[in-house]
């Protein structure tokens, strides 16, 4: 009896551990002040909904995220117009290109050498290991990320911008917007947050809800453009002053009680 209790026990720790795979436990009870649905209600009442990251193909959504490192979307799109132009925006055949054709190609996007090397490499192991992009797409969230983050040039914010834009996973995207925004907001958070730490105080207090993870991201890269900019912040005409910390000093707003 005592036998079938305790198999009984470690089957139910079995079958919890592999279902609870998107959020490590120690995450659950981490509270978010405000929330993050209600940061996401008062931008997405300003902004409205953000059709983002187009793309007419996953493949191409996905070499987008692999060429916008360290240049800005303009200079992509310059880059993502000559590689269709020439009719090779597709997995075989940027495997296949021979790489000065390709340094040609990407060069508006700067470290141009360095960036055909890796989108090249890249797109050969994804060719050899698993087909096609659409196969590549087909690994579960968790083991997607890992193999994006095993090849050279794929760094945290570039997996899971392909996961989410390209392979429609739902997995949060950090970048320094988010850390600036966030830390102006609650100054427990430091700007130095690590990626992983953020990420997970999102998805730990967010359902892993694909439409709004995309649209979220969206949102906070909109505010850090445009109002709350590096060095001088537009308060004022902020959509989350009332819930800002940074917000209510700047604007000297006294029903700011915490932003809960
Ligand atoms: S209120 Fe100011 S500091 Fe706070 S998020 Fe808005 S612009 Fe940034």
């Amino acid at each position: 009896m005592m036998l079938q209790k305790l198999k009984a026990l470690l089957l139910n720790l079995n079958s919890a551990s592999k279902e609870d795979t998107h959020i490590p436990p120690l995450f659950h009870s981490v509270v978010m002040h405000p929330r993050p649905d209600r940061i996401y209600d008062k931008l997405r009442g300003r902004f409205g909904f953000l059709n983002w990251w187009p793309g007419d193909t996953h493949f191409e959504i996905f070499v987008g995220a692999v060429l916008t490192q360290q240049t800005t979307w303009k200079n992509v799109e310059k880059a993502i117009a000559n590689i269709k132009r020439a009719g090779r925006m597709d997995l075989d055949s940027i495997s296949r290109m021979h790489l000065r054709n390709l340094e040609a190609m990407v060069k508006p996007s700067g470290y141009y050498r360095q960036k055909a090397r890796r989108l090249h490499d890249i797109c050969s192991i994804i060719k050899r290991e698993y087909g096609s992009i659409d196969g590549l797409f087909k690994l579960g969230s968790a083991e997607l990320r890992a193999r994006l983050l095993s090849m050279k040039g794929i760094g945290e914010e570039t997996a899971d911008s392909i996961a989410l834009y390209a392979a429609g996973k739902p997995t949060f995207v950090v970048d320094a917007y988010t850390r600036r925004i966030m830390h102006r907001i609650d100054h427990k958070i430091s700007e130095k947050i690590s990626y992983g730490d953020l990420k997970l105080m999102f998805e730990s207090n967010l359902k892993p809800d694909l439409t709004l993870y995309k649209d979220f991201h969206a949102q906070f890269v909109e505010l850090g453009k445009n109002i709350c900019k590096k060095r001088d912040p537009l308060c004022g005409g902020c959509p989350l002053k009332s819930v800002c910390e940074t917000g209510a000093s700047r604007t000297g707003d006294i029903k700011w009680h915490g932003g809960v």
